[in-house]
């Protein structure tokens, strides 16, 4: 079987090796044109298409432990696959061998310790399902399928954000698997060095196979939801945004979004297709307060549609799921900025209105409050000025239209970034984003980073991630 070395070399695996494998793990081992192999392969981003040697799904750090030294043995490239949520398809290589945790999805909650032990193979969902069960939640993303590994190793922003900053800011230790395949721990107390790279650097210094989370009283309800607007409100519905979101309490997130709407059942089907402005709104804390913090959305003007309402906290996460399937062709550019200018909301306004698919959207997504007041070097996701993230974010089904909604995105970007911090988000980070746009994501950590790899993995096994290159 072909297979690639981790500088590149062909070479050729025999059976003999693919059985040993098999007789190491307890997980299925995948080959091409076997059964699994096409569901494990395959990324959230139908842009990614490629074909790993051997898939190892693990079931436990046994198996991880003997995926690593069956690549270090053999000089295999490695990927490791999460949620494969990535939209530059990371967790994915060809002829690689690709540790796949999709199996490891156990949660442990310690509700005293106020503390979640969640398997790295995670998504969002499993962890809010567990630890809403005692009134908890960690700091997650957005929509419910994403993995929990990547989202937390690049930094990870959700609802909970302002009150508690980056989901890595969060994290209270992990387990991992080095280079050497050894199993270690990373926190405050134990190898203090791994433990801030990982909190932002990325898969680059191991194999995550289980994290512990801070979780904090949220729900079971709380107040949220997304109300819309015809497009021809924008102007307004966005200087409503802006205000709002420069006065509200950490409990409240709001996001800004102009796209054609989706056919959801609470739009009317009339404007199913047409351009829309809307804004989703989730409140935190006390639902009685959080239903006065929406008012003034919920009143202004004449809304298409309002599903604002109580409504548990579980269902929240999962609000926007349905808008993100896997499978579609996405591009995405993106960048960090400290404030919402008027001059901006007026180039929202003018890119939304050349949209050329009914799945693409431009995104405003508020993040300040916590992650502010921390140190730069907290941990390296660093970007410490960051109060919103603009995401241009288009999506489409047929691969002869790649170029046409590649370049709308870019030419968007183009005229946007110009407000930016400078900085972007690693986790958004597209296929063609290079050195140049680490370097912009991960700002003056880099170089203690490369400090870090050179301790970890000083010959760069993990290197199919946003690879930082050992100092
Ligand atoms: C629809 C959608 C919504 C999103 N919403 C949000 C959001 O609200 N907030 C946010 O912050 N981000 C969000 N993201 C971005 C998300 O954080 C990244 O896509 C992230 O990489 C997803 O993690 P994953 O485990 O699914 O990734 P994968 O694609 O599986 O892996 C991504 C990277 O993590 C590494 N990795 C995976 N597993 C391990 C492991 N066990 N050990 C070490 N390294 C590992 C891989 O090598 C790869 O480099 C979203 C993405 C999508 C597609």
């Amino acid at each position: 079987m072909k297979a690639v070395t981790t500088s590149g070399r062909e070479l050729t695996l025999t059976q003999a090796a693919v059985d040993g494998v098999r007789t190491r793990v307890r997980g299925p081992v995948l080959l091409p044109g076997g059964a699994g192999y096409e569901e494990a392969r395959t990324v959230w981003n139908a842009m990614i298409d490629r074909r790993p040697a051997i898939v190892v799904r693990c079931l436990g750090t046994g198996d991880v432990i003997a995926g690593v030294r069956f690549a270090r043995e053999h000089d295999l490239l490695l990927c490791l696959k999460g949620g494969g949520h990535n939209i530059a398809g990371l967790a994915t290589a060809d002829s690689a061998l690709m540790l796949d945790m999709s199996l490891m999805r156990g949660v442990w909650v310690d509700p005293d310790r106020r503390v979640a032990h969640a398997q790295a193979g995670c998504l969002l969902g499993d962890v809010d399902r567990e630890t809403q069960v005692h009134g908890l939640a960690a700091v997650l993303g957005f929509v419910s399928a994403t993995g929990i590994t990547g989202l937390t190793l690049g930094g990870g922003f959700g609802y909970l954000t302002r009150r508690f900053g980056w989901t890595s800011d969060n994290v209270v230790g992990m387990d991992v698997v080095t280079a050497e395949a050894n199993l270690v721990r990373a926190s405050a107390e134990e190898n203090p060095d791994l433990f801030w790279g990982l909190r932002g650097g990325g898969g680059n210094f191991g194999v995550v196979t289980g994290i512990d989370y801070a979780l904090y009283p949220v729900g079971p309800e709380v107040v949220g939801g997304v109300v819309a607007w015809p497009a021809s409100e924008a102007p307004r519905v966005l200087e409503l945004y802006r205000t709002l979101a420069e006065e509200a309490p950490p409990e409240l997130t709001l996001v800004a979004l102009m796209r054609p709407a989706p056919p959801a059942p609470w739009l009317p089907k009339d404007m199913h297709g047409k351009p829309i402005v809307a804004i989703l709104a989730c409140y935190t804390g006390a639902p009685q307060e959080g239903l006065k913090a929406v008012a003034p959305i919920k009143s202004f003007g004449n809304p298409i549609g309002d599903m604002v309402m109580r409504r548990p906290y579980a269902h929240m996460q999962s609000l926007l799921d349905a808008t993100q399937p896997k499978g579609r062709r996405y591009y995405w550019k993106s960048e960090y900025l400290p404030t919402i200018e008027p001059a901006l909301c007026d180039m929202v306004i003018r890119h939304a209105e050349r949209i050329q698919s009914p799945h693409s959207a431009v995104i405003l997504f508020q993040i300040g409050g916590a992650l502010n007041a921390r140190e730069a070097d907290h941990s390296p996701v660093g970007n410490r000025d960051a109060r919103y993230v603009l995401n241009v974010t288009a999506a489409w089904e047929r691969p002869e239209e790649d170029a046409t909604h590649v370049a709308w995105t870019r030419e968007a970007w183009d005229d946007m970034k110009a407000f930016s911090t400078g900085g972007t988000y690693i986790n958004f980070l597209t296929e063609d984003e290079g050195n140049e746009r680490i370097a912009a994501a991960l700002g003056t950590g880099l170089g203690r980073l490369a400090n870090v790899k050179a301790a970890w993995d000083p010959e760069n096994v993990f290197r199919t991630n946003r690879n930082i290159v050992p100092a």
